[in-house]
């Protein structure tokens, strides 16, 4: 009979695969992951030393493979880069984004792309690129894509990402109804307003930034240590019955 207990939250002798993993949610992501005992491989455009040297602290499991995911190309030099470091992946997390801020009807199709290819069409082809080797050799995997309060509302001025993040939570739900029986959970995370290079601008500006934080419950920003716990959990055996669910990591900010 079926046990409960802590260990089944434990990512020890798993591999993940976590993008954006310089800076931000992505960091912490890492971080959690290794703290929970995974070998992780961080995927960023820049250095991930900040990162590295975090969990180097603990010495945790960590390798970077730095790539310019705007190029759709890239996919399959992170699946062998994540291979070569530590052998099978157990783990995908997409995690980097992007968001322009700019009215509507200004926005330019240049930058419409670029935040569509990122946050929309790179999760999906980087989905499919493990879920394809995961079917093949009958072990599963998990998937946690990165969602965004903006899965659920309008927003204002980011239009490209709003439709983004609105397709991630969509996303999230047609590849859970495809790869569950494969032993596939994929689901999503939807953070809320976190204190990260991604509301650099909100927070600077100070009417906008005391209207938000007016209005989240917990009454403060997320932090990328915020995130970590549902991370783990998605990542882990403990969420097998899971799929194509996304958690809100939001202070409270959906159930006003
Ligand atoms: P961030 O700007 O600190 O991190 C973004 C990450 O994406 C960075 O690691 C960056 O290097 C990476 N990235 C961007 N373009 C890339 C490219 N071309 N190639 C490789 N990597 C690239 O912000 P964050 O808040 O940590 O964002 C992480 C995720 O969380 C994003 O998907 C974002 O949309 C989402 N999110 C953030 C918030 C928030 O309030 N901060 C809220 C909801 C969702």
């Amino acid at each position: 009979m079926f046990e409960p207990n802590l260990s089944m939250f434990s990512l020890s002798g798993k591999t993940a695969v976590v993008t954006g993993a310089n800076t931000g949610l992505g960091q912490g992501i890492c971080v959690a992951f290794a703290k929970a005992g995974a070998n992780v491989v961080g995927v960023a455009r820049r250095s991930c030393e900040e990162t590295a040297d975090k969990i180097a602290a603990f010495e945790g499991s960590f390798k970077e493979v730095i790539a310019d995911m705007s190029d759709i190309n890239v996919i399959p030099h992170i699946a062998e880069e994540a291979k070569k470091a530590f052998g099978r992946v157990d783990i995908l997390v997409n995690n980097a984004g992007i968001i322009k801020r700019c009215d509507a009807v200004d926005v330019t199709m240049e930058d419409w792309d670029s935040v569509i290819d990122l946050n929309e069409k790179m999760v999906f082809f980087l989905c499919q690129t493990f879920a394809k080797e995961w079917i093949a050799d009958g072990k599963g995997g998990k998937i946690i894509n990165i969602a965004s309060m903006l899965s659920y509302q309008g927003g204002i001025r980011v239009p490209a990402y709003t439709s983004s993040k609105s397709a991630v939570l969509g996303l999230t739900r047609a590849l859970a109804n495809e790869w569950a029986s494969h032993n596939i959970n994929v689901n999503a995370i939807a953070p809320g307003y976190m204190a990260t290079h991604n509301t650099d601008n909100l927070r600077s500006d100070e009417q906008r930034s005391e209207e938000i934080l007016g209005r989240i419950p917990a009454g403060r920003w997320g932090t990328p240590e915020d995130v970590a716990g549902a991370a783990i959990f998605l990542a882990s055996d403990a969420a097998a019955y899971v799929h194509g669910f996304t958690i809100a990591v939001d202070g409270g900010w959906l159930a006003r």
